[in-house]
């Protein structure tokens, strides 16, 4: 059939089901859907037509039950069920046809099927009204003062489970009306719409309580959402690992459903006792980044969620890519966070294993040895032509992999690769490669080894080794569950289940390995851990706390929904975190000279600063000298509405110590050099001027207090996206992504401060001590700003943004 005329006859078709024209059009234009959906009308014998309903239904089939999805039943089932509406709703459709996707090729067995599908089952009126008058009887009292407002959610839910088959519309009308019969019709004040109560702002948590209940907790909301306790709860219990798990289509019409046999699956129950196991496999080949803290959230904390055990697997299967640097920081950056692994493993562990299947492999006739060039391979998989070496003898693939094994062969010259499907829809079933030559060491296994299994053949067979009960990855795995699965299927082991969940990517960071490799090896960063990077390193450096990131992760949750997250929301959570953790304390980063005129030239008393004003009662000591410093910007000549700061004749507070009135200031050069002003306590029933500065007094005349450097940071990236562009993306580096601040100056609080200590700098932000700091020298990076800096950009968009630049 020509096109066109495929076209008109699948638009007949669907318009003789009754499909409205929405569907109709939308289903026209994606070809696959459409294709899928004539053969269901012609598989259920529907070419002339069916009520609406039902063609609903096989609509509903064509979206959600393709071809593939191992329905050998389908068309027996179509003309059976629902041509005859036996199957009536969406409802006993998906149930059947679970049930159909669960049994494979067996014929159809009526009776089970009806059963799963509650064929036949008829829930009455009587029936509805009876149970629906129970569950408002149980609920009358909330019914009465709650009256309208009442939420029915959980009744309906409960009304479900009781009436599995009833129709749901017929159940909420009932509902309606047995609610309307004991209430009444609606008064005026059931129409008047709530007052809205006007939310206390709430006093500040003491810091001890905060802290106890675990930092993470600050600000966020009390929560008894299910799926936010348990966001694994949606994934299958270890013990309910026997359902099929994927169904591969072969070109030629085989289709293989794979799921664990019985026997596979009380072996590997009986190994873990029915417990939880998942694995965080990454490869050592850089540093870790803010994606990896999600897939160690969703890996550790599922193991965590249920008591079971997560191990950190290294996935080192290619020698070249791999450093002794990159292990080691892994584990030490694992244990940052607070995961702890049931086990630290290595895929090289099991390369003796590993090779032996792959000996198995080669004898069942699922693997050959071949010479293809990377270039010839790709050519042939683009024509879907075969390797002329696939279908060589089993023997002489076996003496040529033992070739490899020892050595014998040049790098390059041979590869093993998995007999798979060199026509199958999915080009992750195009003969795989499963071994390669390098003559290289590895870090780990050390010098034995001149051929390594790829990623392919290595992953799904170490999972079964090592009995994992979930292995989850990203997305982009997605199209290799089909390889996955074919490899542990034909060498009969057990199979996790899998579960692919969105990678996380942030605004204004670029977050893969190879992209941050490049930065740092061109100098555009200092190190993996420049505390610009996203990296777990960078973030560490900068003063993240560990318990902000896996606040993060958590409320990112673990869907297969890919959202850029906003920068903001981490900051939110460092910033929770540090309120809480972090203790303020005072230091001017750019100096300018305040003269108290009224106070003596030896004046210095100590007043008491709050370490965590508003949550607790500690303070510290503060000097107060006859000079002080305040910040330039804290200070300007003419004063104007808006500003807070000091101007002649203009009173202010100097935090923690009483007010100052500003009596003049002295230039050098066009530059004010030095402020004076007249200093007073603060009086009881006086009201306070509106402006509060920070401050730090005069150093003592013998004590030389250590420089002070300050490292303020904006994004890296100018644009929101710069994953968006491409190749062009180190040209959206921004140039001022740091700005280093030197000749600042610290007041007491930061005396002996060690890298790593945060504080709040009171007005300046949040700031954590770096490694590069030594003695007599002080180096403070800024996590990030008191407030959130996007919240004009999200309010009024593309008007200046800034991470923490002040
Ligand atoms: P990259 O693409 O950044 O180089 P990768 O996927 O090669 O990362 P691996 O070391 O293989 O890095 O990753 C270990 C685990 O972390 C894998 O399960 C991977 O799916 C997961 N992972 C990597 N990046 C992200 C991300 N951005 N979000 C969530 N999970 C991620
Ligand atoms: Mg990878």
């Amino acid at each position: 059939m020509a096109r066109e005329e495929q076209e008109l006859d699948a638009e007949k078709l669907m318009s003789s089901i009754g499909l409205v024209e929405r569907t109709m059009k939308e289903t026209m234009k994606n070809k696959k859907l459409r294709n899928e959906l004539v053969a269901v009308i012609r598989e259920a014998g529907a070419e002339k037509g069916c009520e609406k309903a039902c063609g609903d239904l096989l609509y509903e089939v064509a979206v959600k039950y393709p071809k593939e999805a191992a329905l050998d039943n389908r068309p027996a089932f179509l003309r059976a069920y629902v041509m005859t509406a036996k199957v009536k709703n969406k409802l006993q459709l998906d149930a059947a046809l679970t049930y159909l996707a669960k049994r494979g090729p067996q014929p159809l067995e009526p009776e089970a099927l009806n059963e799963a599908a509650g064929v036949g089952v008829v829930v009455t009126p009587e029936e509805v009204a009876t149970a629906v008058g129970a569950e408002v009887a149980a609920n009358e009292e909330k019914l009465r003062t709650e009256r309208y407002r009442f939420n029915p959610g959980a009744v309906l839910a409960e009304l479900k489970k009781r009436l599995k088959w009833a129709d749901g519309a017929a159940v909420k009308k009932e509902l309606d009306v047995q609610v309307a019969a004991l209430l009444g019709p609606k008064t005026e004040a059931d129409l008047a719409k709530p007052e809205k109560k006007k939310k206390e702002p709430r006093a500040p948590k003491p810091v001890a309580a905060v802290l106890e209940a675990g930092p993470a907790a600050n600000g966020a909301p009390d929560t008894e959402d299910a799926a936010e306790q348990d966001p694994y709860a949606f994934l299958p219990k270890p013990a309910e690992n026997n359902k099929v798990h994927t169904t591969v289509t072969f070109s030629d019409g085989r289709v293989m459903s794979i799921a664990n046999t019985g026997e596979q699956l009380a072996a590997h129950l009986a190994a873990t006792g029915g417990r939880v196991v998942t694995r965080f496999p990454p490869e050592p080949n850089g540093y870790l980044h803010i994606g990896h803290a999600k897939a160690m959230f969703v890996d550790f904390g599922m193991a965590e969620q249920y008591g079971g055990d997560c191990y950190l697997r290294y996935d080192d299967t290619n020698p070249e890519a791999e450093k002794m640097e990159f292990i080691e920081h892994i584990r030490d950056i694992v244990a940052w966070l607070g995961w702890k692994p049931a086990k630290v493993t290595y895929s090289s562990d099991y390369f003796a294993q590993l090779h032996e299947l792959a000996v198995q492999l080669i004898r069942s006739g699922h693997a050959y040895v071949d010479h293809q060039t990377p270039d010839d391979m790709k050519a042939s998989r683009e024509a879907r032509e075969p390797s002329p070496w696939r279908d060589r003898p089993v023997e002489e693939s076996l003496r040529l992999f033992s070739d490899m094994r020892r050595g014998l062969m040049d790098e390059g010259s041979a590869t093993l690769r998995m007999k798979q499907d060199v026509r199958n829809e999915n080009f992750n079933m195009f003969d795989l490669v499963a071994y390669r030559m390098k003559y290289a060491p590895h870090p780990h296994a050390g010098p034995g080894w001149c051929i390594y299994p790829s990623y392919d053949f290595t992953h799904c067979v170490v999972d079964s080794l090592e009995n994992i009960s979930h292995s989850l990855c990203t997305l982009e795995f997605e199209s290799r569950r089909a390889s996955y699965y074919w490899l542990l299927e034909v060498l009969g082991l057990y199979k996790a289940v899998v579960w692919e969940y969105a990678r996380l990517s942030i605004t204004h960071n670029l977050l893969s390995k190879r992209r941050l490799a490049r930065l740092v090896s061109d100098g555009h960063v200092h190190g993996w851990d420049d505390p610009r990077l996203l990296t777990l390193a960078g973030l560490r450096r900068r003063g993240v706390a560990p318990e902000a990131l896996r606040a993060f992760c958590r409320e990112g949750g673990i869907s297969r929904n890919a959202a850029e997250a906003h920068l903001h929301k981490l900051e939110h959570h460092i910033r929770a975190v540090a309120d809480v953790t972090a203790p303020r304390a005072m230091a001017v980063l750019r100096p300018l000279r305040l003269v108290l005129t009224n106070l003596a030239a030896d004046h210095r008393e100590e007043v008491a600063a709050k370490v965590f004003p508003g949550r607790s009662e500690d303070t510290y000591a503060a000097p107060l000298t006859r000079v002080v410093y305040i910040e330039q910007d804290d200070f300007r000549e003419e004063d104007s509405r808006g500003y807070f700061g000091l101007a002649p004749g203009k009173s202010v507070m100097l935090k923690y110590a009483g007010t100052t009135r500003c009596t003049g200031c002295r230039k050098e050069g066009g530059r004010v050099v030095e402020v004076q002003a007249e200093y007073a306590r603060l009086q009881e029933g006086v009201k306070a001027p509106k402006g509060v500065l920070h401050w730090v007094a005069e150093p003592e005349p013998d004590a030389a207090p250590p420089a002070l450097e300050a490292r303020l940071y904006s994004t890296l990236f100018r644009s929101q996206s710069p994953a968006e562009l491409g190749d062009e993306w180190l040209a959206d580096l921004n140039p001022e992504s740091l700005t280093t601040v030197a000749g600042a100056m610290a007041g007491p609080a930061l005396a002996g401060a060690k890298p790593g200590d945060c504080f709040q700098l009171e007005r300046l932000g949040y700031f954590c001590v770096d490694p590069d700091s030594a003695p007599g020298r002080l180096v403070l990076n800024r996590t990030c700003m008191l407030k959130d800096s996007f919240a004009t950009e999200r309010k009024a968009p593309a008007k200046g943004r800034c991470w923490s630049v002040s």
